[in-house]
């Protein structure tokens, strides 16, 4: 696993320092950040959209522990 880790730190072009979010917004993260969130196949997102993703997950959970959603949705 830490072979191909590096491999992949070898091939992936060192220019590569903006991306675009699937909303249109460059995002300028670092380029480890970027390289991390390839391998572990996550999307590359804005801050704005990694906020609104984010409070949507707390708005789910805290929907959760309050009891509002059925229990089936979850199979
Ligand atoms: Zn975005």
């Amino acid at each position: 696993m830490i072979g191909s880790l590096a491999e992949l730190g070898g091939y992936i072009a060192p220019e590569l320092g903006k991306v675009y979010c699937t909303c249109g917004r460059i995002v300028d993260l670092d380029r480890s950040t970027i390289n991390l969130k390839r391998q572990l196949g996550k999307p590359i997102e804005c801050n704005s959209c990694r906020n609104r993703r984010i409070s949507c997950e707390i708005d789910l959970l805290d929907r959760h522990f309050l009891g509002e959603e059925e229990e089936d949705d979850y199979f």
